[in-house]
């Protein structure tokens, strides 16, 4: 999901919070409409659990990230087992990239 520049059309990152093109600041994210809970592939640190719950919930990424962090350690790792059960229950993103599934014979070069 590609997010650009409302004044300059730039291309932005999706947790940019200014404009590289022109300096402007980039309205916090909000919820991408129809969006299903997934992985992300762009912009995830770990498992993209914090990614994909903040676009799907139109969350700030980072307050969401801070969150699980300050959890973690206040629940004695009881947030790091809900990490990992979402890590294997949220669907990954399909891959951003055309071409045939790795590993598809015969090999491609
Ligand atoms: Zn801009």
């Amino acid at each position: 999901m590609a997010a650009f520049c409302q004044n300059c059309g730039n291309a932005l990152h999706p947790s940019a919070r200014f404009c590289t093109g022109c300096g402007g600041v980039v309205p916090m994210a909000t919820a991408i409409p129809g969006r299903p809970l997934l992985r992300p592939h762009v912009g995830r640190v770990i498992g993209g659990v914090c990614m994909a719950l903040a676009q799907s919930n139109g969350w700030d990424v980072a307050v969401v990230r801070i969150l699980a962090v300050v959890g973690f350690f206040c629940s004695s790792g009881l947030v790091g087992v809900a990490y990992v059960a979402a890590w294997i229950g949220i669907p990954e993103e399909m891959a951003p990239y055309p071409g045939p599934y790795p590993g598809a014979y015969p090999p491609q070069m």
